[in-house]
């Protein structure tokens, strides 16, 4: 298996190439040549797999023997060492908890899978070294800053928005130190992104071996779609109709989804669930694609005015828009809507969901509502204290604070803060 830019103009890479470079020499996304399908007896019978046995025969594919099985397996075993459990919220609707990770958001499965993955490649090309240039709108940097710490060849450089992350998000990605540097940016999270964009292109760092660790790489990307196998094996004698809503930002999370759909599993249909960054939602009603400046909201984790993924998402599809609506409809909720579903399914399940989680809530329900026999699946993405400064308030309570929070929160912030491309470069070149 190969992996080719979705700008076709770059030469076809293997997995490994595909890690290192993030992004195609022609700007490209990578997207595999071709989408592998799993046996049926497999997806007939997966109960009878384990998470790891299931993720390990999920991604194999996409690595051919690039990582040696026993290798790969230890990767995925090291990447899925917590729970993902799933809890009934309401009639025939489940919350998949992803945030039971290290930094508590989703986005540790992909960061750990990467970090290994390149950790594994470092070893067996003894000299090698890379930087990874990261843009978090708050929670990648956290997962990246905790996946990578400490992975020899590696070093990790962070930007994140001034004043635009939760308190827990910016102590995650500022208090770490060692190979890992965060600059904080006087901008919103669609500056820095551009900034990250710009030195991938950027001839003065051929040196520096710039890699993503933005969904944008495959790495992150791929490992995403184990949750839909995961709650598939946990839910498949329920319903025939399983559903997925997805809350979504760069849209890598969801595309994961469609590739694992694309790949045999059974899936009923996806819901893109977004706050007011609503492009998505404003092109699958009319197929024009109109990308605006990001928004700020409560779910901020979210606010991506030109999702990053989207390209891949065509590509699943062939362009065609009618195939994608029978299996997408994407869905836009303002803050407001967000806290009322926040009290609604505290006070009827007791359940405490953080923004995130909440417009994930809104869309399954809205599918739910058409649907008698469908189940739906929400993905609550993020740990509520990751979001104190919304929850508390709204739900009118207090939250108990994780000990690996607590510790965090206690530790020094240390960042560098930088106002435009020419301080990221003189940053980047002097070190
Ligand atoms: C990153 C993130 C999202 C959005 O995921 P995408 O793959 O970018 O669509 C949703 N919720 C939380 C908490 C996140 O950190």
């Amino acid at each position: 298996m190969l992996y080719k830019s979705l700008n076709s103009q770059s030469p076809k890479v293997t997995f490994q190439e595909a890690v290192t470079l993030g992004l195609a020499p022609d700007k490209g996304l990578y997207f595999p040549e071709e989408i592998p399908t799993l046996p049926i007896d497999f997806i007939n019978s997966i109960e009878k797999f384990s998470d790891d046995e299931i993720a390990f025969t999920v991604i194999k594919p996409y690595i051919n023997n690039e990582i040696p099985d026993d290798e790969l397996k230890k990767i995925v075993t090291d990447t899925l060492c917590f729970d993902f459990p799933l809890v009934e919220v309401g009639k025939n609707c489940y919350s998949l908890e992803l945030f039971h990770g290290p930094t508590m958001a989703f986005k540790d499965v992909g960061a750990r899978f990467m970090a290994r993955c390149l950790a594994y490649f470092n070893k067996i090309e003894s000299n090698s070294k890379n930087t990874i240039l990261v843009a978090t709108s708050g929670d990648t940097g956290g997962a990246v800053a905790s996946g990578f710490l400490d992975v020899s060849g590696v070093d990790v450089v962070i930007l994140y928005p001034t004043g635009k992350v939760s308190e827990v998000q910016e102590k995650q990605l500022t208090t770490l130190g060692k190979n890992i540097t965060a600059l904080e940016v006087d901008g919103v999270f669609d500056d820095c992104q551009d900034m990250v964009k710009k030195a991938f292109l950027d001839e003065d760092f051929k040196h520096l071996n710039l890699t993503s660790a933005n969904s944008i790489n495959i790495a992150r990307w791929l490992p995403q779609m184990f949750y839909y196998f995961f709650a598939y094996k946990a839910l498949k004698n329920k319903s025939e109709k399983l559903y997925f809503s997805v809350p979504s930002g760069n849209f890598g999370n969801i595309c994961s989804g469609m590739l694992a759909k694309k790949m045999g599993l059974p899936i009923a249909g996806f819901i893109a669930a977004t706050n007011s960054n609503d492009t998505v939602p404003r092109y699958m009603i009319d197929a024009k694609y109109n990308p605006k400046p990001s928004i700020a909201t409560i779910s901020n984790a979210m606010d991506v005015g030109n999702p990053s993924n989207f390209i891949r998402i065509i590509e699943i599809y062939h362009n065609n828009f009618s195939e994608l609506q029978s299996d997408l409809q994407a869905m836009s909720f303002s803050d407001a809507e967000t806290k009322a579903a926040m009290k609604f399914i505290y006070k009827h399940y007791k359940y405490i969901a953080e923004p995130h989680g909440a417009v994930g809530y809104l869309g399954i329900q809205n599918k739910l509502k058409q649907n008698d026999n469908a189940i739906g699946v929400f993905f609550e993405t993020a740990h509520p204290i990751k979001f104190l400064e919304t929850v508390e308030p709204t739900l009118n309570c207090t939250l108990e604070i994780p000990d690996a929070i607590k510790e965090i929160l206690a530790k020094e912030k240390k960042s560098i803060k930088i106002e435009n491309y020419e301080q990221l470069k003189s940053y980047l070149m002097s070190n």
